[in-house]
């Protein structure tokens, strides 16, 4: 066995986002010396770029809004197929996390009587969304290192060291999760500066990766964002769900080409911008669905009155949750009623003075400025649809964020499914973040406490784990073997597979092209195989990006799978040929696994699929929840067993 540095930890936090961060001083909290390990410098997680703000019901800006809104709100923007038991849990807590994040020292905009400001979000029936100006992504990881920081301090006065109690390993990537007899016992790392490997043995692994945005060609999401969560809880035996719901949000930049994708944020609506059509048409109000028709304005002017005057009016459908806005500006640009650049026009200039729109929103004054050339306060923006969130994600106990049949095993943030069920509400991610990172944490420590002994990480896994990681620099990956084919460039496996999932499994999906991608990505899967590098180990992004290949190639099998299964429409997931929503998927959960066990030592045949798909009934709805809602709005929802029950 090559020698691997090994250190032990109590808990180790994968990912050092909002989830991360949150569930790793909740561990610390608890007593459990706990290491904190992510891809990018420490403080640039993806968290950092979320701009609108965070949902919670704490009724700052009308005082009817309470939990029980924000989970009828929640699970309507899901189309009833969220975990209900985390949508109630979310709720019900994510005004004390808004709360601690101010005790922290969080500098919220405030309300004219100094509370904290609530702005407007698609779905939201109230001004819910806490937020510092469009930067709120910010202050959150602020906050969070501030506090981290601070529990360092007080670890250095207790014991002299600064990471005796809580460490983060920067620029530090986790390729494995480590198993002994089923259970968790640490993860395997590499440096990647350096290239060199490390093991952090622990009990308990705790996923915060966030998502897997760049496995999609356009798309707001960063380079960290390659799925690697996803595929370490499968290769670990833990099963996804609702992997066919992908979220593209209705307003990313499309021009010029090479900022296309990246975030317009819906503040911009919440704050008054309008959607038009090149003949300069409002045309959200011809794209209201049915089971939103009450809630919202069916005409401009009722739309616009409903921002002086929320109670007497109904909000404009520019504000419909994302799922509904993405789909109607991409029938829109396919109707020929785009803009010159394929997208549709986002206007604040005609709605709210220069200064008003600089204040509110500077990031996208800035943003449109620099990248674009154009100035929001004087001229409308061009936007169409860009691949933003992935509403699918590891299956979880919704109390603990414990993964489903891997003791040890825990997930919270973007990489955990069930929350947010078929489409995510903005500004429910941001407090989906810190109230399950908290609980992560919290059950990550208990389970840690009720050990009797803990699971070593065995020196044959780690062998396995470093020749997986070395192999792109290997002969055959390296092309010596010309019975296995030249090698493959890496970059052109990931522009490839971009390209593919973009094209057929993207924002509108049809049996026949999904059928393709899975052939697609079939080939390329073979092709990966042989993905090799040149160079060596140090700071060697072709490297990295070969390894992160695996992971991109198994979630994207994933969404494939799913959504050729789902035969229906639901939010994040739109059917050409099956178009409407049916109720009768409403409570069906498609889970993936991993196919084969050889897969895990990477013998199979790449050739075959990974992912093995079955069907899980959902747990029914508790009753006092159902009473939440109207009897005819469930009528919409739930299918013809339920209701009779
Ligand atoms: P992240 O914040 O992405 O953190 C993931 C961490 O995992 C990173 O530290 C990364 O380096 C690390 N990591 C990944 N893989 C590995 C690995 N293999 N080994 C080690 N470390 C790894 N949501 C809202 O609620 N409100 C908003 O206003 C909002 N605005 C947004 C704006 C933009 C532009 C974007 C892209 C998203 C926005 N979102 C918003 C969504 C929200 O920001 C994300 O869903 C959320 O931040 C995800 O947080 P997370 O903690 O799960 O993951």
């Amino acid at each position: 066995m090559a020698h691997v540095d090994r250190q032990t930890w109590d808990v180790v936090v994968v990912g050092a986002g909002g989830a991360g961060l949150r569930a790793a001083i909740e561990a610390r909290e608890a007593g459990m010396r706990t290491a904190v390990i992510c891809k990018s410098l420490f403080g640039k997680a993806h968290t950092v770029m979320a701009e609108g703000g965070i949902a919670a019901s704490m009724g700052n800006a009308n005082e009817n809004d309470n939990w029980q809104v924000h989970f009828r709100d929640t699970m309507r923007g899901g189309k009833f197929l969220n975990q209900w038991r985390m949508a109630e849990l979310h709720a019900r807590e994510a005004p004390d996390r808004v709360w601690e994040l101010e005790t922290w020292g969080a500098l919220f905009d405030r309300t004219a009587d100094g509370r904290i400001s609530q702005r407007n979000f698609g779905g939201h029936e109230y001004p819910r969304l806490a937020h510092v100006g469009d930067r709120t992504g910010l202050e959150l990881i602020r906050t969070l290192q501030q506090k981290i920081v601070s529990l360092q301090q007080e670890d250095e006065r207790d014991s002299g060291s600064y990471d005796a109690g809580l460490k983060v390993f920067q620029e530090c990537t986790v390729t494995r999760v480590l198993k002994k007899d089923g259970r968790v016992s640490g993860v395997f790392c590499y440096q990647r500066e350096s290239g060199r490997f490390f093991v952090l043995e622990a009990p308990a692994v705790v996923l915060a990766t966030g998502g897997i945005g760049k496995s999609f060609k356009v798309t707001s999401n960063s380079w960290e964002y390659t799925g690697d969560g996803h595929a370490l809880a499968l290769l670990a035996g833990a099963p996804l769900i609702n992997m066919e719901f992908v979220q593209f949000h209705p307003t990313g930049m499309v021009w010029p080409p090479s900022v296309k994708g990246i975030l317009v944020t819906e503040s911009v609506r919440g704050d008054g911008g309008v959607l038009r059509n090149s003949d300069g048409n409002r045309f959200m109000f011809d794209y209201i669905p049915d089971v939103f028709k009450e809630k919202y304005a069916q005409t401009e002017a009722e739309g616009d009155r409903w921002y002086e005057d929320p109670d007497n009016n109904r909000r404009p459908p520019e504000l419909l949750p994302r799922d509904e806005v993405a789909r109607a500006i991409n029938a829109e640009v396919k109707a020929g009623r785009g803009s010159p650049h394929g997208g549709v026009f986002l206007d604040v200039s005609t709605r709210m003075p220069a200064e008003v729109i600089k204040r509110r929103l500077p990031s996208m004054h800035h943003q449109f400025k620099e990248l674009a050339d154009v100035d929001i306060t004087a001229e409308p923006m061009e936007v169409g649809p860009t691949c933003h969130y992935v509403m699918g994600g590891v299956e979880v106990d919704p109390d603990s964020a414990a993964a489903t049949g891997v003791p040890g095993l825990f997930a919270a943030g973007e990489v955990a499914g069930g929350m947010h069920g078929s489409n995510r509400l903005g500004g429910n991610s941001l407090s989906d973040l810190l109230v399950f990172g908290r609980r992560a944490g919290l059950y990550a420590a208990e389970y840690v406490a009720a050990l009797r002994d803990r699971p070593a990480a065995d020196p044959r896994d780690i062998d396995a784990a470093e020749a997986e990681a070395l192999r792109p620099f290997s002969a055959e990956g390296g092309g010596q073997h010309a019975d296995r084919g030249p090698a493959e460039n890496p970059y052109t496996l990931h522009q490839e597979l971009q390209q593919s999932m973009n094209d057929l499994v993207g924002i509108i999906r049809r049996e026949g092209e999904m059928a393709e991608a899975l052939e697609r990505l079939a080939e390329l899967r073979v092709r990966a195989r042989r993905a090799g590098v040149e160079g060596h180990r140090q700071y060697n992004p072709g490297w990295h990006l070969a390894i992160d290949l695996r992971n991109m190639l198994l979630v994207s099998e994933c969404v494939a799978r799913a959504a050729l299964e789902r035969e229906e429409s639901r939010g994040g997931h739109t059917r050409d040929d099956h178009p409407d929503m049916d109720r009768r998927w409403r409570n069906v959960n498609l889970v993936c696994e991993l196919a084969d066990t050889r897969a895990d030592s990477g013998e199979a045949d790449p050739a075959l699929g990974q992912i093995r798909l079955s069907r899980r009934e959902t747990p029914p709805i508790r009753r006092d929840l159902l009473e939440l809602f109207d009897k005819d709005e469930l009528v919409k929802y739930l299918t013809d067993e339920e209701l009779s029950r």
